[in-house]
C-alpha cells in the first residue's frame, strides 16, 4: 500500500515540476492555475497524511521554477518567498488559530490587507536612492537579473527622493499588464495574426522575460511594491502598513486598496469588499493578501520552506477552467448575424457554472484552430462574458470540424459571408423568424413605410403574441386581435389599422428601403426607384446593371441580389402586393437624363483634334457608352484617319458613320 503512495506521490511531483517548468520558465501554461492548485492540494495532503515518505525537494516545499540561464544570475540575499493559500473563511480562522497557538498567546491580530496582484514577482534594489538592480524571483534563493527590461516600466522610479531612505533598500513587488492595456494588446495582436496572451499574468510575466529590453518597453507594464528585503543603514516603520506608505511617499507606486484590518472579520469583510469591486480595477487580481502588520510579530513568527507564517493569500474563485467543447449551434441574431455558440461541459468558472460560450464568426473557429471533443481553457474574468481563450488538448482520433451551416438554422434561406467580413449572415430578412422583430420595426418606421403607431414595442407584441409573422401579416390584422392587447384598447386599435391602411399608399423608394436590404439605406433606395423605375426591374437586376446606380458598389450590389435570390423573400414581397401596396409610376426624370443616355459609340482610326481617350471621356460624360467593338448594338462609329476594319464592319452593318467634325459639332451642339 505505502509503496503504491509513494509511486502516486512521485508522479504528481513529476506532474507539478513539468507544470512549474512551464509555468515559471517558459511563460506557456499547460493547465490552469485551478487544475494546478488542485494537484499541488491533492501532493500535500498525501504528503501529510505520510510523513514518513521523504518530502524534500518536493514542488510543496520549493518556490516556483529555477532561473533561465540565458539571464544572468541573482543571489537574494534575503529570500524572495511564496505564499500559503486560503480559499474559505473557515480557513481563515484555522490560520488565525495556528498562529495563536505558534505564539503561545492570543493576540489582537492587526492585518495589512492588500490586493493580491496576478503578475509577476519583483526585487528592485535601490542603492543610495538610485535602482541599480532587478531581479525576478526564480525559485526563492536565485533569480534572473532583468533590470534593463524593468527600466523601461514607466512607473518605476530610477530615482527615490524623499526623506530617510535607507542607503541599501530592497523594494518589491508585482509586475502587471493592466487589464485594459492587456485587451488592447490582444485585440491588435489578433488582427495581426500574431499570438495572443491567455491572461494579463502571463502577458506580464512573457513582456518582462524578454532577452531584448526594446521589447518589453513597448508593452505596457505597471509596478506596484507590496514590501521590503534588504534594509540596510537606515531603518524602516515597524508596521508593514506604515512601510508601505514610506514606499509611496518615495515615490514608489501603491495601490489605493492598502488597508489596516482587524481579527478574521475584519480581513473577510475586506475580502468581500474587493471581490464585488473586482472588476472595477484597473489591474487583475486573483485574491487577498492578509499580512500580520506588526513587524516584531512577523519576525517572531517567521517561515516555513516556502511561505511566511504570518501572511496567508486568500484565493478569489478561479477565473479560468478546462472542459470539453460537446458541440457547436449557430445561432441567428436580430438583423441576420450567424453567431457560433460553443456548448461545454458546464464547468464552474469565475463563480458561475459556465455551459455556452460565444465563438463570434468563422474567423475566431480558425483563429483557435477548435474542433467539437476539444479540451479549452475557458476564461470568465470578473462580470465579462465567459470566452474560449485555447484548445488546451486535441485528440485527432475522436476530434470533428465545426462546419459552418450554408443555410440558415431557423428559416433555411441562403447564408450570405461577404469577403474580408467576419460575419456571416441569413438573407431570409423579411421571413427569417430570428429576425422578424427587428424586421417589422424597420418596415413600419418613419422614413420607411411610416405606420404610425406601430413602435418598437407594439413591433414586439404583435410578435410575441403570434399574431404576425413577416410584415405582410400586418395588413390582415383585425382590430378583435389588436384591442386585447397591453395599453392598445380600441381607440389606438383602430388609429393603427387606419394607418396600416394609410401606408398601402406609398413610393417605390420607401418600399425599397422597407425592405431591410443591407447597407440599402435611403439615397441607395431612391436611387435604385429611379434609376429601374419598377420594382420588378430592381428584382431581376443583374450584377452588372446594378454596378451602374449611384452608390452601388459590389458588396451593396451583392446584398441586393442575395436578398431577391431567396424564395421566402419573394414570397412577401408578393403577399405586400397582393395585400394593395402600390406607389405612382415612376418616369425618367427628363432634367436627369443624359443626351447621349443609352447611346452607343464605337471610336475607331487616329483622332486629330483630341485623342481617343479625351473623345471617350467626353462621351461618356454625356452618357453615352464607348464600346470596343462594332455590332448590331452600336449608333454610331466615328471614323478617324486611316480607319480600317471596324469601319468596314460598321458599313455593313448600316451603323451611321461620324467624322472627327461630326463629333466634335455634336459634342459642342449636346454641351451647350
Ligand atoms: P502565489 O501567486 O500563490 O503567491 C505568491 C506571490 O503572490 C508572490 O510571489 C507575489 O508575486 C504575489 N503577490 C501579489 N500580490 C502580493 C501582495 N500584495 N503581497 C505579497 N505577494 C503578492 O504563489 P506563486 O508561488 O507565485 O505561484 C503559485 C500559483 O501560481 C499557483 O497557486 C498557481 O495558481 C500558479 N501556477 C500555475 C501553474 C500552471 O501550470 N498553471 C504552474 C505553477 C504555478
Amino acid at each position: 500500500m505505502i509503496k503504491l503512495i509513494a509511486q502516486q506521490i512521485a508522479s504528481l511531483r513529476l506532474e507539478i515540476e513539468k507544470y512549474n517548468q512551464h509555468y515559471y520558465q517558459l511563460d506557456k501554461p499547460l493547465v490552469t492555475d485551478a487544475e494546478y492548485d488542485r494537484k499541488l492540494r491533492e501532493l500535500r495532503q498525501l504528503e501529510q497524511k505520510n510523513p514518513e515518505l521523504p518530502q524534500e525537494n518536493s514542488p510543496t516545499q520549493t518556490v516556483g521554477s529555477t532561473a533561465l540561464s540565458s539571464f544572468t544570475k541573482v543571489t537574494h540575499e534575503v529570500a524572495m518567498l511564496s505564499l500559503d493559500n486560503v480559499f474559505s473563511g473557515e480557513e481563515m480562522n484555522e490560520f488565525i488559530e495556528r498562529i495563536n497557538n505558534r505564539l503561545k498567546r492570543v493576540v489582537k491580530l492587526k492585518f495589512c490587507v492588500e490586493p493580491k496582484l496576478d503578475g509577476l514577482a519583483i526585487s528592485l534594489l535601490y542603492e543610495n536612492s538610485i535602482l541599480i538592480r532587478a531581479a525576478t524571483r526564480g525559485d526563492g534563493a536565485i533569480g534572473e537579473d532583468v533590470t534593463l527590461n524593468v527600466k523601461t516600466i514607466k512607473n518605476i522610479p530610477h530615482k527615490l527622493i524623499g526623506e530617510h531612505i535607507p542607503a541599501r533598500l530592497e523594494v518589491r513587488g508585482e509586475v502587471v499588464m493592466p487589464t485594459a492595456a492587456f485587451e488592447k494588446f490582444n485585440q491588435t495582436a489578433i488582427a495581426n495574426d500574431a499570438k495572443a496572451f491567455v491572461n494579463p499574468r502571463n502577458a506580464a510575466a512573457g513582456s518582462l522575460r524578454q532577452l531584448d529590453s526594446s521589447i518589453t518597453a513597448t508593452r505596457p507594464l505597471a509596478f506596484y511594491s507590496y514590501g521590503v528585503g534588504i534594509i540596510e543603514q537606515g531603518e524602516l516603520a515597524n508596521s508593514h502598513y506604515q512601510r508601505l506608505q514610506q514606499l509611496k511617499s518615495w515615490g514608489l507606486p501603491l495601490t489605493n486598496e492598502v488597508q489596516l484590518k482587524e481579527g478574521a472579520k475584519g480581513c473577510l469583510d475586506y475580502y468581500q469588499y474587493l471581490l464585488e469591486k473586482r472588476s472595477d480595477l484597473t489591474y487583475e487580481i486573483d485574491g487577498i493578501v492578509y499580512k500580520i502588520d506588526d513587524i516584531d510579530l512577523q519576525e517572531e513568527l517567521g517561515f516555513v520552506a516556502r511561505a511566511p507564517r504570518w501572511a496567508i493569500a486568500h484565493k478569489f474563485p478561479a477565473q479560468e477552467e478546462h472542459t470539453t467543447l460537446l458541440d457547436v449551434e449557430f445561432q441567428v441574431g436580430r438583423t441576420g448575424a450567424i453567431t457560433p455558440v460553443a456548448i461545454l461541459q458546464p464547468v464552474f468558472v469565475g463563480g458561475v457554472t459556465v455551459s455556452r460560450a460565444s465563438l463570434h464568426n468563422a474567423d475566431e473557429i480558425k483563429r483557435l484552430n477548435i474542433k467539437i471533443t476539444d479540451t479549452v481553457i475557458i476564461r470568465r474574468a470578473a462580470d465579462v462574458i465567459p470566452q474560449i481563450v485555447k484548445v488546451q488538448s486535441s485528440n485527432p482520433e475522436i476530434s470533428k470540424n465545426i462546419i459552418f451551416p450554408d443555410v440558415c438554422p431557423v428559416c433555411q434561406s441562403e447564408i450570405e459571408r461577404i469577403e474580408d467580413e467576419a460575419i456571416a449572415r441569413c438573407t431570409g430578412g423579411l421571413y427569417c423568424a430570428a429576425q422578424r422583430k427587428e424586421a417589422i420595426k424597420y418596415f413600419s418606421s418613419r422614413k420607411a413605410m411610416n405606420i404610425d403607431g406601430l413602435g418598437e414595442k407594439v413591433a414586439e407584441q404583435l410578435v410575441d403574441e403570434e399574431l404576425i409573422n413577416t410584415p405582410a401579416d400586418l395588413f390582415n390584422l383585425t382590430s378583435e386581435q389588436l384591442i386585447p392587447l397591453e395599453r392598445m384598447g380600441a381607440k389606438k386599435a383602430e388609429n393603427l389599422l387606419f394607418a396600416i391602411e394609410n401606408s398601402k399608399q406609398t413610393h417605390l423608394a420607401k418600399f425599397i428601403l422597407a425592405l431591410g436590404i443591407r447597407e440599402v439605406g435611403e439615397a441607395t433606395a431612391k436611387n435604385l426607384a429611379q434609376h429601374f423605375l419598377t420594382l420588378s426591374a430592381i428584382q431581376e437586376a443583374s450584377t452588372e446593371e446594378l454596378l451602374k446606380v449611384d452608390d452601388v458598389g459590389e458588396i451593396v450590389a451583392k446584398h441586393i441580389r442575395a436578398f431577391f435570390k431567396q424564395v421566402h423573400n419573394q414570397e412577401v414581397i408578393q403577399a405586400l402586393l397582393n395585400a394593395g401596396i402600390h406607389w405612382p409610376a415612376l418616369q425618367k426624370q427628363a432634367g436627369h437624363e443624359l443626351p447621349l443616355q443609352d447611346r452607343t459609340f464605337v471610336l475607331t482610326g487616329t483622332l486629330v483634334q483630341m485623342d481617343r481617350l479625351e473623345a471617350k471621356q467626353a462621351l461618356e460624360a454625356l452618357g453615352a457608352k464607348v464600346s470596343g467593338s462594332v455590332s448590331k448594338k452600336t449608333n454610331y462609329l466615328v471614323a478617324g484617319e486611316a480607319a480600317g476594319s471596324k469601319l468596314t464592319k460598321a458599313q455593313n452593318l448600316g451603323v451611321e458613320i461620324l467624322s472627327e467634325e461630326n463629333l466634335l459639332l455634336l459634342l459642342q451642339k449636346r454641351d451647350s
